[in-house]
């Protein structure tokens, strides 16, 4: 039997192979409530001003601010206060020459005033106060649409639903948003030598620990998984396994058997399932034989089965896909650079991805491995927050040295408050 000949083709290359495939972004309604996550499938146009009255900001008195020209400390101006409302509250008085309305910060302004006076800024006596000094116009006012006018795109179609997101639609009445579905995942992973988390350890054997991990990280994504039993070497019922997976799920993501070994069966599988590979080696360590395949419309991500590869992939390839079927706009992985915290003088053949903690100080950022850092390597994933990116054909970075960073994590949390 000769090995298969795989030619490595550029990371970049390889994401955008994936991104160039015609997926469809499926909309449909969900409950504000439940929208946290998704992606905004229409532009939201406001629907009124905000504010939508002009209202005071502070607690204090609404005045006609010609009323209080020529007021200073030797010259007190005083007002007699004939009304009193809170936020919700509207006054229907008529404010005259030298009167006021005590309000309270988010209450209408009465048509007749045009300024409010904080009540720090006032002597108070039973109905009456004096200020020293004068106001102007709109002094202390929030003005009607001074933060959004009507027609106003205030959200776009493509934007991810965040906390403010939220509390925007809420302020236009959206019970229900408009959103791209998400993609629900099948994880399915291979290897004759895995043993369930539960499972006692037996010579030879290890526990799937890909499996777990690819399921979480869909559903940081709040993915709907599928998570599939363990699946043994054996070509025919992976194949299988395969079909009812894709049959089920928007996308399928297998780990191990990708490789070239005599039990990976993952090429043969896509074959058999006539997909279109779109690679099946990237020049990246870890994680070189990391496959993409699509059919009809679905991928089928065949992650490397040595954790760090695996989670590799899973950043590099099926993250901005994820995106992408949610009709994301920002799909990619954010980028930074900092300084190397320690020498790493390995040579990097390919573009390698070293799973590390970055860390951003009040001078920039840093970064240093986090862990033993090969591809079977499990805990420098769990103490991890990004990835190092060294380019191809270089080796012999010092402590010191620039580097880029490819962030995974969005929650970072600090030891200590920094405030
Ligand atoms: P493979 O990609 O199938 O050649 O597997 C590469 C390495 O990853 C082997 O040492 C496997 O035992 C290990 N491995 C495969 N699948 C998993 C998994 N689900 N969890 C942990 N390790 C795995
Ligand atoms: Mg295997």
């Amino acid at each position: 039997m000769s090995v298969e000949k795989r030619t490595p083709i550029p990371v970049k290359e390889a994401i955008s192979r994936v991104m160039k495939q015609n997926v469809e972004v499926r909309k449909t309604q969900v409950k504000l409530d439940d929208s946290l996550g998704y992606v905004l499938a229409e532009d939201i146009v406001a629907t009124y001003d905000i504010p939508r009255f002009n209202k005071s900001p502070y607690d204090g008195f609404a005045i006609r601010s010609e009323d209080s020209k020529g007021a200073s400390g030797e010259h007190r101006i005083e007002f007699e206060v004939i009304d009193h409302i809170g936020a919700g509250s509207v006054s229907n008085k008529k404010i005259g020459k030298n009167q006021a309305v005590r309000i309270m910060t988010g209450a209408q302004i009465p048509e007749d005033a045009d300024a409010v006076v904080m009540f720090e800024q006032t002597v108070e006596s039973e109905t009456t106060f004096t200020i020293r000094k004068p106001f102007e116009h709109f002094e202390n006012v929030s003005l009607k649409g001074e933060e959004t006018t009507t027609g106003d795109i205030v959200l776009q179609k493509g934007q991810h639903i965040n906390p403010g997101t939220i509390a925007v639609l809420a302020t236009y009445g959206y019970t229900e948003v408009p959103v791209a579905m998400k993609p629900s995942v099948a994880v399915i992973a291979t290897g004759s030598e895995l043993l369930e988390v539960e499972d006692e350890l037996e010579p030879g054997k290890i526990r799937n620990s890909n499996g777990p991990m690819i399921k979480a990280l869909a559903e940081s994504f709040g993915l709907e998984v599928g998570a599939y039993k363990i699946q043994q070497d054996d070509l025919e019922s992976s194949i299988q396994v395969v079909k009812e997976a894709l049959s089920q799920h928007d996308m399928v993501i297998t780990t191990g058997g990708v490789s070239v070994g005599d039990f990976d069966y993952l090429p043969e599988i896509y074959k058999a399932i006539n997909a279109d590979v779109l690679f099946n080696k990237a020049a990246q360590r870890p994680g070189s034989v990391t496959t993409v395949a699509f059919a009809n419309g679905q991928y089928l991500f065949g992650l490397s089965g040595n954790p760090s590869a695996c989670f590799t992939g899973f950043e590099l390839y099926v993250k901005p896909a994820v995106n992408k079927i949610m009709g994301a706009k920002a799909c990619y992985p954010q980028m930074i650079k900092a300084t190397l915290m320690e020498d790493f003088t390995k040579a990097n053949p390919f573009t390698r991805f070293i799973r590390a903690k970055a860390t951003l100080t009040p001078a920039g950022a840093t970064v240093v491995p986090s862990g033993f850092n090969k591809s079977g390597a499990v805990v420098a994933i769990a103490h991890a927050n990004a990835m190092i990116m060294l380019p191809g054909g270089t080796r012999g970075f010092k402590a010191g040295h620039t580097v880029d960073v490819l962030l995974t994590e969005s929650n970072a949390f600090e030891e200590e408050l920094l405030l």
